[in-house]
């Protein structure tokens, strides 16, 4: 039997240390303030933003959703960001994607100042994760966070690992690279035009998939030794519309050591993070 990876025990116990964190910066004047921009009325946007909220409600922060038009002009929609980013009582701030057709050229992680980017999407915190100082109080991407946390958090060690990503988007693959390397592991990027993936993936000691395909990674890519750790990031819906991730859950589960569920793996890690990062956001800013 494999380890089932589950998100809930490691966010209770991580909710803990948010409250606390929480009540002692309250201690201290300061309530940690988060604003999520919400342009239209994209449903799956609209419940990502509502759990947000209600997450931060958990440990004590504030949060505020702010909707605007779906037809807001760019002029409008820059000014909002820029006043609302600016607010000296915003601890962390965020644009939510997708953004309607006319917006999408907009590279929202530059409107933020790094210091409020609770995304980790600014330049800025880019580049400290690319220094990879373990002393940089740089905000990190959540996702890729969140999943080495929880590998972690099952008691992995990750220095010296051989972990194959599959996916190299800006979100997930690419800085979860750049945070598993600066936790000494060995690791390769692939993608929709790597040869042989099989190839890689068999000799991995961890495989992280990002690849937003149903079931897409089956038996066939898996080691056979059932000593592989697989982190499955992918959030889908089948042709029926059930949820699924990336990997063929059902068939692979017992043919590696651990194995991540979805619903219930990596999803909530997300906003984990976000809240983890508003709070080192508010605590900076002292
Ligand atoms: P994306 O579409 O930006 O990137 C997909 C990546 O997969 C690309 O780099 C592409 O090269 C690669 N790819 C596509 N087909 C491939 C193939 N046949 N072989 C190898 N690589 C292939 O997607 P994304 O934004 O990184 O999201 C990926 C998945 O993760 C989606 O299902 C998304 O919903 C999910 N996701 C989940 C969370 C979360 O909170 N858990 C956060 C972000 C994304």
């Amino acid at each position: 039997m494999s380890i089932e990876m589950k998100s809930a025990p490691l966010v209770e116990k991580e909710l803990e240390s948010l409250r606390e964190r929480c009540e002692s910066l309250k201690s201290k004047g300061v309530t940690p303030s988060m604003k999520v921009l919400l342009v239209g009325e994209n449903k799956a946007s609209l419940i990502y933003t509502r759990n947000k909220k209600k997450f931060c409600e958990k440990f004590g922060a504030d949060c505020e959703i702010i909707n605007l038009s779906e037809e807001i002009l760019e002029s409008e929609f820059l000014a909002k960001v820029k006043e609302i980013s600016e607010r000296n009582d915003v601890h962390g701030c965020f644009v939510q994607l997708p953004l309607p057709k006319h917006l999408q050229h907009i590279d929202c992680g530059a409107l933020i100042s790094p210091e409020k980017d609770v995304d980790g999407f600014h330049v800025h915190n880019i580049g400290e994760l690319f220094k990879g100082d373990p002393k940089s109080n740089g905000l990190m991407p959540c996702t890729p966070q969140g999943v080495v946390n929880l590998i972690e958090y099952y008691g992995n060690d990750l220095s010296g690992k051989n972990v194959v990503i599959i996916g190299r988007s800006l979100i997930v693959g690419k800085p979860l690279s750049l945070l598993l390397l600066n936790k000494n592991a060995t690791v390769t990027v692939c993608h929709s035009r790597t040869k042989d993936l099989p190839e890689h993936t068999k000799r991995a000691d961890i495989i992280v998939s990002a690849v937003g395909r149903p079931r897409f990674l089956t038996s066939d890519y898996l080691s056979k030794d059932k000593n592989q750790i697989l982190v499955d990031v992918g959030i889908n819906h089948d042709s029926e519309g059930k949820l699924c991730g990336d990997m063929d859950y059902e068939n692979i589960k017992d043919k590696c050591a651990a194995i991540t569920p979805v619903p219930g793996g990596v999803g909530p890690l997300t906003i984990l993070s976000l809240a983890q990062n508003l709070l080192q956001a508010a605590e900076n800013s002292l």
